[in-house]
């Protein structure tokens, strides 16, 4: 089970990875630095810093499944 105060909803469109909404300065169609084959990556365990490229702000993705990625902080 994914903590949901520590996980946020992604989408992939063609083949980048965006979210809706950046959880730390609300920039909105946030394009994330990492391609959708990473996120099987580290649903088998492989950890990845993750840098919002709107504000700089890190965060360690821990886990992903369909819809959310798991992180090391707490977003809401
Ligand atoms: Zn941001």
């Amino acid at each position: 089970m994914i903590p949901f105060n520590q996980a946020w909803p992604y989408d992939i469109v063609m083949n980048d990875v965006y979210v809706q909404e950046c959880p730390f300065c609300g920039t909105g169609n946030v394009l994330l630095p990492i391609r959708p084959k990473e996120l099987a990556t580290i649903h088998s365990g492989k950890k990845k810093l993750l840098v919002f490229p709107c504000c700089s702000n890190r965060v360690t993705l821990l886990d992903s499944d369909s819809d959310y990625l798991l992180t090391d902080a707490v977003l809401r």
